[in-house]
């Protein structure tokens, strides 16, 4: 029962943060979790729900509008929150307390094919993030059963690029400068050797 008459039945809804909001310290700290997943995250979706409302897009499914609106100029708003809400959902995902560490082998085997090692692999994600200018997006995806490091720009997705993302990296300054202010590197570091989820990645393998 939806009791919140300005919203519609199929509005979007933010989904829950999958550990506390100070689980990621001191990687990454309570503060900016609150002020990342509370305003920016809830933000997109409030933005997506007010700009889909009584449109062809209201009650379809993020991936839908994403690459329902990829692309049109005349849909740049409605594209940007909902790729927007979906990609922080990922993050989140993305990452975990207890992360780094080496991945699955199922997972594993397929780095190893398309990288070299696994460090290999953190190496091009980083470089991926750091070398995106300005704000964006590193990715894992699978391309054609193959893995590949690339980045987006703003709100950009490998869905619109016919590949499947395994996990993400939000290179945004929302996502790093309350604790690292502009040392970009410093947060990917720690993202890669203690948050990011291999877990989550092989999982996405076989979705
Ligand atoms: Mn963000």
């Amino acid at each position: 029962m939806n009791n919140i008459k300005t919203v519609s039945a199929s509005a979007h809804v933010l989904s829950a943060l999958p550990y506390a909001d100070s689980a990621l310290a001191p990687a990454i700290s309570e503060k900016t979790i609150g002020f990342h997943y509370g305003k920016h995250h809830k933000g997109y979706i409030d933005n997506l729900n007010k700009l889909a409302a009584g449109t062809e897009y209201e009650g379809l499914k993020l991936e839908e509008i994403i690459t329902a609106t990829a692309g049109k100029a005349d849909k740049a708003a409605i594209f940007n929150n909902a790729s927007q809400a979906w990609n922080h959902a990922f993050y989140w995902r993305s990452l975990a307390p207890k992360g780094g560490g080496e991945a699955p082998a199922a997972l594993l085997g397929k780095i190893k094919a398309a990288f070299g090692t696994l460090q290999d692999c953190k190496t091009e994600l980083a470089a991926a993030a750091t070398a995106q200018f300005g704000s964006g997006w590193a990715w894992l995806a699978l391309d054609g059963g193959k893995l590949k490091v690339v980045k987006t720009g703003n709100a950009g997705s490998p869905l619109t690029m016919g590949m499947k993302p395994l996990l993400t990296i939000d290179v945004w300054e929302h996502a790093y400068y309350l604790d690292y202010q502009n040392r970009r590197a410093d947060y990917l570091s720690a993202v890669l050797d203690k948050l990011i989820d291999w877990e989550f990645a092989a999982e996405n393998l076989g979705r």
